[in-house]
């Protein structure tokens, strides 16, 4: 049976925070939790789960807001990737830095680069690191309900923003093109922030993608 999934949209920044539970096992994940985590194992406990796992997409301060809380309440271990400006805190001396990226408790585990297994008894999830927006940025993929979680990296008809510091744009479309575009077309798109989508549907449409796409083309010298 596949896992079901919970969004909540919450905070100041209007942010999706996940919960994925599996109701065999009766325990959950939460992917990002972006505020109030009272109201994250409330919706949990609803469902009949006890959450057992933290994961974070980025740092960035709307996604990880209730994170302190949430370890407290749960005491699950939580997971963050190993390139988090927070685990480096001399790459962090900047105050705009500092803001953007809160202090966050000690992770019980650092992601890789590579893809790795994050999941619990029957709940698969994959990581996918995906970076371009953020350094630490990992995107989740879900085989079994071909979902992917992605964070703030491709949404309906847009893009993550690469106006911040430690972001990149060529960087970023090399994270979608080379490996959220790995994933078949059916592959349903649950976002950080808005509408969900599939990757089928931003292959094929997505303004930002296509354009970037169109000016490699050309400064391939290409005279078409
Ligand atoms: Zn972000
Ligand atoms: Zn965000």
């Amino acid at each position: 049976m596949a896992p079901e999934i919970l969004t909540l949209t919450l905070g100041s920044f209007a942010t999706n925070a996940y919960v994925i539970g599996s109701h065999a096992s009766g325990e959950a994940i939460v992917i990002d939790p972006v505020d109030d985590a009272e109201r994250l194992l409330g919706a949990a406990a609803a469902a009949g789960w006890k959450i057992t796992r933290i994961l974070v997409t980025h740092g960035h301060l709307d996604h990880v807001l209730a994170v302190a809380d949430l370890v407290k309440l749960t005491s699950a271990p939580l997971y963050i990737h190993h390139a988090s400006p927070r685990l480096q805190e001399e790459r962090i001396q900047d105050p705009v830095l500092q803001q953007l990226f809160p202090a966050l408790p000690v992770p019980d585990r650092l992601l890789k680069d590579a893809g790795e297994s994050c999941g619990l008894p029957g709940i698969e999830l994959r990581s996918i690191h995906t970076p371009g927006h953020a350094p630490d940025h990992v995107a989740y993929y879900q085989p079994q309900s071909a979902v992917l979680f992605g964070g703030d990296c491709l949404f309906a008809g847009s893009i993550g923003r690469t106006d911040f510091p430690n972001a990149d744009l060529g960087t970023l479309m090399h994270s979608i093109t080379q490996k959220l575009f790995a994933l078949p077309d059916e592959t349903r798109v649950l976002p950080g922030h808005m509408s969900p989508t599939t990757i089928g549907t931003e292959r094929r449409n997505n303004p930002f993608v296509l354009d970037y796409l169109r000016t490699l083309d050309t400064s391939d010298g290409s005279l078409a």
